[in-house]
């Protein structure tokens, strides 16, 4: 991102260095967020120490030329001066030295750059001039600091050689602390340290004042580029060409003796919300002790009796700092010899509990309306507060880590198989699955289960889904977990349990440890589920508040992936508004797959198609009634067929068995002939979805009448069904026309025979590549599209959903060569393109096209609010994830009115 001022030609003309009095909040992009907020601090006359930024556009110039921009120099040169002439001090004055600090500060707050460089300007000459205003200890101690700091940022020398110092120097004096080090055994210190930059960086700290200040901010610009801040920017989706800023401050200090000390603190509390400042404060130290632990900090309200006018003032400001920003401000701050100073400010991090709190709070209190505090809220902050979780500060002997597919917290017995989970969890015992990976053939043991554990398996696998949607806690595809099926024992990289032990699955967090764990139950959640009990809590009152408004502001829809009456019920009381996805694959399995069966093998069929419509008749009467009045979207069957018909190998291994003990029977050999027949090397790109009418096109129509039926009955006996069909995997739109003229036909047949009119329209899933290339044709035959981001995300990317995360996908993020798994939050360059061209191409064909989507995105809240953006009627999601999906669709829509998120953030 040169910009034409970034240019050589122009340097020495462009202002490079801007004093705080210069600056202020809203140049965060030039000023980064540490110097906006300094000079803003400055222009809201707080006691700032004088100082100057280095603008992100120095930066920019320094890293493509590979030098200081021209004029550069003469900036700083200038800037320091009017910081002398401030702080009526000369930088390099031996009698009375200004030191300075030099701060790294970009846009956005970056771990993984360098920070922050005290004291620069203490030389072996500048020393004793510093010891004459607060003694030779402070100096030393000043002086040790310097050398530990420019040595591991500057000059990259490990910062464990300098502790392992230290140590020894505290050692031998016998004192716990650095406190307890006098000013020779700190003398000493930094001799050593000086001698461990020239034992590993091969010089000594410059002597020059000025040649410290400018290998301190080359040192800000180049760690930009430091590969561990080049991998957070990747992950974070941060652009590389920002740059970051620096800024040089005059030093206060508060290690000149028991009148002086530091503090961090903020305006509310962090962590519960609360009201009232709240932060810790340490005497005789610099900021770098407070944060570091090694000393035991005093509450803040100490301060009161320790220094009851810096107390005084310091409320006062912190007052100025919350009305000013409207939000929770954290701030840092030192007091040099009673006087107080404030050395930095930024709208301050908080838990998904206090961000609700802190969000209505400023509401009542008439600082922000409403539209703004939902801006101050997210989807993943409330899915944290729907969920259980472990009780902090418990030991964990964890036994295995994986993905965090299912949030919450179980525990129970580890079960290695559905049908003995299914028994056990009859017997009243609380299990948890732990299975190598799960297959349809599973799910009795996944209902039975309170959670469940995979080895392998990715985001989208079958286990992840089914236990989003069925509101279990799930940790797939545990790294290096091996589940011994004969023996019954189940290994991790952090121990073995046996069946029947207890184990504690977080799967919010993706691990699994041994043993059991507190659990803390979720009052959030059990008020959303049940309005009339919701407890008297500011913070449940909060959640209903800002969900209420989201739901006013929102022009999303938000419906539920569900399958079952129960999960219907239970995704409306969240409020879901109708039902986005049913699988009726997921009706057929278990014990009813010979169904299925006997129908592809061709055994029987009339009797299995007369089985698989009164069993689906029940059924879908009972997910219309749970969604009375509102839309329930049936998908037609998209089974991989192997996931209905015996494994080949086993099979073929069986009948050779037979054959050898001379029992080879016919019936064995015909089923072994028709697996043979349908057996497919890659079978999620075989006979799934639409393809099925080509083979079996009595199938939908079985289906379509089934749901027509249920519809008719309903209608009898006076509710409101709102039935419509949608038709898998479509590539081309002669398939959907194939499709829809089966059904059209079947709820014809029966809206005649029962005398009523039965209308349900036909819809298209979009989950091939091809179908969203062609969505003008596709739409002639559609009332409705549904994206079906999972197969839509595996076939754009040619990644199969069900191995990625078991192969690849963890080094991918781990190098930054991915941002985020594009089967958690959509990929909206690539698949969410094919999204865009779908709907536009869609619409032109048919302006009154509905549009929703019903992949795992429905509730991921990043990509729920790319749909509300692309314009989509609805998203559907599974049930514990739609309160998330509601309040990131009203987010969508203030803040694509509203200013961006406070600038300084
Ligand atoms: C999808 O592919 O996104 C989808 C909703 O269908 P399924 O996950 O059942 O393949
Ligand atoms: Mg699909």
């Amino acid at each position: 991102m040169t910009t034409q001022a970034d240019r050589p030609a122009d340097a020495a003309g462009t202002t490079w260095v801007l004093s705080f009095a210069e600056g202020h909040r809203g140049m965060a992009d030039l000023l980064g967020g540490k110097g906006a907020n300094l000079a803003e601090m400055t222009r809201l006359g707080l006691p700032v120490p004088p100082g100057f930024t280095i603008t992100t556009q120095a930066c920019r110039a320094y890293l493509a030329e590979g030098h200081e921009p021209e004029g550069l120099a003469e900036q700083v040169e200038e800037h320091l001066r009017r910081v002398e002439d401030a702080a009526g001090r000369r930088f390099g004055d031996p009698a009375d030295p200004l030191l300075v600090s030099v701060r790294s500060g970009a846009r956005f707050s970056m771990p993984g750059m360098m920070d922050t460089i005290l004291n620069v300007g203490l030389t072996d000459e500048t020393l004793p001039g510093l010891a004459r205003r607060a003694g030779e200890r402070f100096a030393q101690d000043c002086y040790r600091r310097l050398v530990q700091m420019y040595g591991r940022t500057v000059l990259g020398v490990d910062g464990q050689l300098f502790e392992d110092v230290l140590d020894q120097a505290r050692q031998r004096a016998g004192v716990r602390d650095d406190q307890g080090l006098d000013a020779a055994a700190l003398a000493d210190v930094a001799t050593r340290f000086r001698e461990l930059l020239r034992e590993h960086a091969g010089e000594d700290l410059p002597q020059d004042p000025r040649e410290q200040l400018t290998r301190a901010v080359r040192a800000v610009f180049e760690s930009w580029n430091s590969p561990r801040a080049v991998l957070y920017r990747s992950r974070e989706g941060i652009d590389p060409n920002l740059g970051t800023a620096v800024n040089v401050v005059a030093m206060v200090f508060g290690n000149t003796g028991e009148r002086s000390g530091s503090g961090v603190c903020f305006t509310r509390d962090p962590a519960s919300g609360h009201r009232g400042a709240y932060g810790d404060y340490l005497t005789n130290a610099q900021g770098e002790d407070v944060v570091a632990g090694i000393r035991q900090p005093v509450p803040l309200a100490r301060l009161a009796d320790i220094d009851p006018p810096a107390y005084e003032q310091l409320m006062g400001h912190l007052a100025t700092l919350e009305n000013h920003y409207r939000d929770l401000c954290d701030v840092e701050f030192t007091i040099e010899d009673g006087r107080l100073w404030i050395l930095q400010t930024r709208v301050g991090k908080r838990t998904a509990g206090a961000a609700f709190r802190i969000a209505t709070q400023l509401v009542d209190e008439g600082v922000i309306d409403l539209d703004e505090a939902l801006r101050r809220v997210t989807g993943e902050q409330l899915t944290q507060l729907l969920h259980p979780r472990f009780a902090a500060d418990q030991e964990r002997r964890v036994l295995a880590r994986g993905l965090p597919a299912s949030p919450g917290a179980a525990v129970g017995e580890a079960v290695l198989d559905s049908e003995r989970a299914v028994e056990w969890a009859a017997q009243g015992r609380t299990v948890v699955l732990v299975r190598p990976e799960t297959s349809p053939e599973d799910l009795p043991g996944m209902v039975a289960a309170v959670a469940v554990v995979t080895a392998r398996g990715g985001l989208t696998s079958h286990a992840a889904v089914v236990a989003r949607g069925m509101g279990r806690t799930c940790v797939a595809g545990a790294e290096g977990l091996q589940v011994d099926l004969e023996r019954r024992v189940v290994t991790g990289p952090g121990g073995q349990v046996r069946e029947g032990d207890v184990i504690s699955v977080d799967g919010t967090a993706g691990v699994v440890s041994i043993g059991e764990l507190d659990v803390e139950a979720s009052v959030v959640a059990a008020a959303l589920e049940d309005p009339g009990a919701a407890p008297d809590d500011e913070l449940v009152e909060a959640v209903v508040r800002l969900l209420a408004h989201a739901d006013l502001r929102r022009t999303t829809g938000v419906l539920t992936n569900a399958d079952t009456p129960e999960d219907a019920r239970r995704a409306r009381r969240l409020g879901a508004e109708g039902i986005g996805l049913c699988r009726t694959e997921h009706m057929l399995l278990g014990e009813r797959r010979h169904i299925v069966e006997d129908i592809v093998l061709d055994r029987d069929r009339e009797t299995a198609f007369s089985r698989m419509h009164d069993l689906h008749r029940e059924e879908f009467r009972g997910v219309l009634e749970a969604m009375d009045g509102l839309p329930v979207v049936v998908r037609l069957l998209d089974p991989p067929l192997h996931e209905f018909l015996p494994d080949l190998t086993e099979l073929s291994v069986h009948a050779a068995l037979e054959e050898a003990a001379g029992r080879a029977d016919e019936d064995t050999a015909r089923l072994l002939a028709g697996v043979r027949r349908w057996h497919e090397t890659n079978p999620m790109l075989g006979l799934r979805g639409v393809r099925l009418v080509a083979v079996v096109p009595e199938l939908y129509a079985v289906q379509a009448r089934a749901l027509a039926h249920a519809t008719a009955d309903l209608l009898e006996k006076g509710f409101d069904p709102r039935p419509e069909l949608m038709v898998p995997l479509v590539a081309e739109a002669a398939e959907l026309a194939a499709a829809r003229r089966v059904i059209e036909q079947a709820v014809r047949a029966v809206a005649d025979e029962r005398g009523t009119t039965v209308s349900i329209p036909v819809g298209s899933m979009i989950e091939l590549p091809r179908a969203a290339l062609t969505a003008g044709e596709v739409a002639r035959h559609a009332d409705f599209f549904s994206f079906g981001t999972n197969d839509l995300t595996q076939t754009t990317w040619g990644l199969s959903r069900d191995d990625a995360e078991a192969s690849f996908m963890p080094a991918y993020r781990e190098s930054g060569l991915v941002p985020t798994d594009p089967f958690d939050s959509i990929d909206v360059d690539g698949v969410g393109r094919l999204v865009r061209i779908a709907v536009a191409e869609g619409r032109a064909t048919r302006p009154d096209l509905g549009l929703g989507i019903c992949g795992e995105h429905g509730g991921d809240p990043a990509s729920v609010r790319f749909f509300a953006e692309v314009g989509l009627d609805y998203v559907s999601c599974s049930p514990p994830r739609v309160p998330a999906a509601r309040l990131e669709a009203g987010r969508a829509v203030v803040l694509a009115e509203g200013a961006s998120e406070a600038d300084t953030r």
